[in-house]
């Protein structure tokens, strides 16, 4: 039996309570069959969420096994060498709350932190990797990614003039580093339950009367999602950003960020190591959160990426070697050729792969396939977004 060139994935959807319940039926025909919500679709071979795929005889393996069988033919010698697994995860996100203000550690972090989770487990790490991540919007898309200027910082922290707050922030505005950033933002996470409550309170006073008119749609949406959470002082320390549907962003590990509300593509390391601040019923490590997080702040102007026009293709540049993420806009056949394993996705439209030896695969939005390095070249025929994802 030949092996195939391409494999439709039949992926994990994760039904966290931040999800959609309508996102996926309505962008990509999924059925909502029990009316959970809907959050994440997962593509990849992840221990915590591995997609299936077919084999030629009809049985059904999971993709991690299929890559395991033969590493150097499905991933490609260099991929197999550097990784020894797919580098990399593809998520279809759709949130309909907040999810939670969270950080994911560098590898260096993550490596130990796992070492300590197979000693004794925190729940903190589920594997040994670090998670850059790139967010591509499919719909207009609320987020929150690294630290504003320490000046904006100080000035919102002004303007909501909580008696509360008002030590730690006197002792940042004498230090306005990033070592007087992370005191501070250990003082506002450890406040007391009726400082806190008093310092919320007022935040919520003086959003209602337009105090912070830039960030009021970001807050109360949070306010509504998370009443009470210490997280609802974030968007005062972070960027605001709502991504317009084809923007994308890039989050280094080590910056605290939150996605807020929206449908979008996300990808990222072969991780699941999220540490969480806020924002969340879930588990908060505030010591190990600190510990992995960055306290520089970042230049606004540098949130969003640039796409680069490659040939027939729209690539964002990425800094790690983990992934790349290409896609195509334009309806049209076009050879693509292989250098590593590959993972399609349609995002609209429909979509249609076919190879020399005669194989073809028909895919509609939402529909994701596999392609292993040895596949080598073939041709894609599409109307509507598709992205593709590989090493
Ligand atoms: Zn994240």
């Amino acid at each position: 039996m030949n092996p195939r060139v391409f494999y439709p994935l039949h992926n994990t959807i994760k039904h966290y309570p931040w999800g959609s319940k309508q996102a996926f039926s309505t962008l990509f025909a999924i059925s909502d069959t029990d009316g959970q919500p809907q959050a994440e679709i997962w593509m990849g071979a992840h221990p915590s969420g591995c997609s299936v795929v077919e084999q030629p005889n009809g049985t059904q393996l999971p993709l991690s096994e299929l890559i395991n069988q033969e590493p150097e033919t499905t991933l490609g010698l260099r991929v197999s060498q550097q990784f020894g697994e797919l580098p990399f995860l593809l998520k279809v996100l759709a949130a309909q709350s907040a999810l939670s203000l969270q950080v994911h550690p560098e590898k260096t972090y993550a490596e130990q932190g796992f070492l300590r989770e197979q000693q004794m487990a925190s729940g903190d790490y589920h594997d040994g990797n670090h998670k850059p991540e790139l967010v591509y919007a499919l719909t207009p898309f609320m987020a929150m990614n690294g630290f504003r200027p320490y000046d904006d910082i100080i000035h919102h922290f002004e303007l909501l003039d909580a008696p509360e707050i008002k030590h730690a922030l006197a002792d940042f505005k004498a230090q306005r580093d990033e070592s007087g950033l992370q005191h501070f933002f250990i003082a506002l996470m450890q406040l007391e339950t009726a400082q806190r409550s008093a310092a919320l309170a007022r935040l919520e006073e003086k959003n209602n009367t337009g105090v912070f008119p830039q960030i009021t749609p970001y807050l109360k949406k949070l306010i509504q999602d998370y009443p009470g959470d210490i997280g609802l002082l974030s968007p005062l320390l972070l960027h605001c950003i709502t991504l317009d549907p084809g923007e994308a962003m890039f989050l280094w590990p080590g910056t605290l960020h939150a996605y807020i509300q929206g449908v979008a593509v996300e990808v990222m390391a072969n991780s699941d190591n999220v540490l969480r601040a806020g924002l969340t019923a879930k588990k908060i490590n505030l010591p190990e959160l600190v510990r992995c997080t960055h306290f520089h702040s970042r230049p606004e102007n540098t949130l969003t990426m640039k796409p680069v026009q490659e040939g027939h293709f729209l690539s964002y540049p990425v800094p790690v070697e983990d992934f790349r993420f290409t896609l195509s806009k334009t309806n049209d056949s076009v050879p693509v050729m292989l250098e590593s394993v590959q993972i399609i996705l349609v995002m609209s439209g429909h979509a249609m792969l076919s190879h020399a030896n005669g194989e073809t695969l028909n895919l509609v939005a939402g529909q994701s396939a596999f392609i292993p390095a040895s596949t080598g070249e073939y041709v894609l025929s599409h109307q509507g977004e598709v992205c593709l994802v590989s090493a």
